[in-house]
């Protein structure tokens, strides 16, 4: 009990990682990612991507293999004819260069990428523009984390 009378909520009532909004990251407008694990060690992330727009996302290119799960929507490759749905898996092999496009009426899209190496972004032309790997990754969120009030150290607990 404190001062006033009232007691102090149990250790457990406080907000959980997943209970957090600010523990998504955002990386470009209505683009945001939810660390899951950063491994520096052997050089691969994973996160829930969350898109809330349609419309084409990027052009990049994969120097590793990629697993996703779409937990949410759907999107698709314009390079492929298949889609990923909503509980479906797909591979994405590594030196593959392709289009994401979340299609119009699909209001959000979350997937679990576990993403090994680089993503490369480039132009139309196939000309690289920037990369994207778990090293930028943690730099993304330790900057947000610190900026929202969790604290750069935030990110720590994903990192191994
Ligand atoms: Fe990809």
């Amino acid at each position: 009990m404190n001062a006033s009378g009232s007691v102090d909520p149990p250790t457990s009532s406080r907000p959980k990682a997943n209970q957090l909004i600010e523990i998504q990251v955002p990386q470009a407008p209505s683009v945001s990612f939810r660390p899951l694990l950063f491994s520096t060690s052997q050089g691969y992330f994973v996160n829930i991507l969350r898109v809330k727009r349609s419309g084409i996302l990027s052009r990049h290119q994969h120097t590793g293999p990629v697993h996703a799960t779409t937990l949410k929507g759907r999107w698709h490759y314009l390079e492929h004819d298949w889609w990923a749905e909503e509980g479906g898996y797909s591979f994405e092999p590594p030196g593959e260069t392709h289009t994401l496009e979340v299609p119009e009426g699909c209001d959000e899209m979350a997937t679990l990428f576990h993403v090994t190496g680089a993503y490369v972004y480039v132009d139309p032309y196939g000309k690289a523009e920037k990369v994207e790997d778990v090293f930028s990754k943690i730099k993304m969120a330790r900057e947000h984390y610190e900026k929202v009030g969790l604290g750069a150290d935030f990110v720590n607990q994903f990192i191994r």
